[in-house]
């Protein structure tokens, strides 16, 4: 990828620096996991999602304002039809650095190589539990050989720091934590651990019972594992750990329990086409209304984008006590 000449940056109020998007492409998955979804979900229709042309505009425009990394994510990106062919043109655009993308890893096993040639960088892979059973308790529809199939051609693929994110839930896979770090360890892997976060309401569990935060995890690897801080060089909301004497990093994202705010660098485009200014937030401008409104005008599409910044918040509301107050579910936000 080339160098592209930017002359201007996306700055918010707090100057903050804005150089990074995810990209839901679609709302829609295969898994139903308990955490993210309610079993019964109710997908956007298909008239109301982004076109595969009008992602790649925004994008094109995002890049153009100084974004070097854009995640495409979704939902499971991978069931959306037209997924690869979008990726080779977001992994061409000049001055893009890094294109990533996160995935349940239940297409992968069949994609990977696709992928990687696109020019994908990196995946994060989900996988909360290596129980079988769990899994599909978990994830309702999933179906563990698969995944683990995927993370494998994966790494055969070639992609760099391949990356698990595992939500942990307590009584649910919290007694799999060392399980979890010690599959990545034998892999060459990272981990993340991940608190689960009140976005949309799910029928299954009560997610402040549920909560098992990244503090306790932390002691419970410690029994088994020696980690060592090293200082985070992405600008995200991880807390990174190396695990001695091997080459993998796990790191801990506690909405929770740690505020990661001051140092956010992102927003987030929906698959409807609203661009969040804030996970925890419903801060968003309409995007899709300004792409069909100006066809193919560009410049109009990078003003709303500068002067979305303006409304980006200072930090999330998450509250796991209280209802939530966002409505939106991660499938639909773009984790
Ligand atoms: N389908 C893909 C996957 O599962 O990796 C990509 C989209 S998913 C919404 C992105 C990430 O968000 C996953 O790692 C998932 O575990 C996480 N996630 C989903 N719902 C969550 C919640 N309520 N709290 C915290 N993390 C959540
Ligand atoms: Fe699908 Fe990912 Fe949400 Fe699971 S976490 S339901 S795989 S979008």
């Amino acid at each position: 990828m080339t160098d592209f000449p930017h002359t201007t940056r996306l700055v918010d109020r707090f100057g903050r620096i804005v150089n990074y998007l995810r990209v839901s492409i679609t709302d829609r998955c295969d898994f139903r996991c308990v955490y993210c979804m309610a079993e019964d979900m109710v997908f956007l229709p298909r008239g109301q999602i982004l076109s595969l042309e009008e992602i790649q505009f925004i994008c094109r425009a995002f890049v153009e304002l100084g974004v070097g990394k854009i995640r495409i994510t979704g939902g499971e990106p991978l069931v959306r039809k037209g997924a690869l062919g979008l990726l080779q043109q977001i992994g061409q655009l000049p001055g893009l650095q890094e294109l990533v993308m996160t995935s349940n890893g239940s297409k992968l096993a069949r994609m990977a190589d696709d992928l990687k040639a696109a020019g994908v960088k990196r995946v994060n892979i989900s996988l909360d539990t290596l129980d079988p059973v769990k899994f599909k308790v978990l994830t309702r529809t999933g179906d563990l050989e698969n995944v683990l199939k995927g993370i494998n051609a994966a790494r055969d693929a070639g992609f760099e720091r391949i990356k698990i994110n595992a939500v942990i839930l307590k009584n649910r896979n919290h007694q799999e934590v060392a399980d979890l770090v010690q599959f990545a360890v034998d892999r060459g892997l990272d981990i993340s651990f991940i608190e689960e976060m009140p976005l949309g309401t799910v029928d299954s569990h009560n997610r402040a019972d549920a909560y098992y935060p990244s503090q306790l995890i932390k002691q419970d690897l410690q029994q088994r594992f020696d980690l060592v801080a090293v200082p985070d060089k992405t600008g995200g909301p991880s807390d990174y750990f190396q695990v001695s004497g091997s080459d993998s990093r796990v790191g801990f994202i506690s909405p929770h329990s740690a505020n990661f705010c001051a140092s956010c660098n992102r927003v987030r485009l929906t698959a409807e086409g609203r661009l969040l200014l804030c996970l925890g937030n419903e801060h968003s401008v309409d995007l899709k209304a300004v792409v069909r409104q100006y066809p193919g005008d560009i410049e109009a599409l990078k003003q709303a984008i500068i002067t979305a910044m303006r409304i980006k918040p200072e930090k999330h509301e998450f509250n796991i006590h209280e209802q939530p107050v966002i409505l939106r579910h991660m499938s639909a936000t773009g984790g």
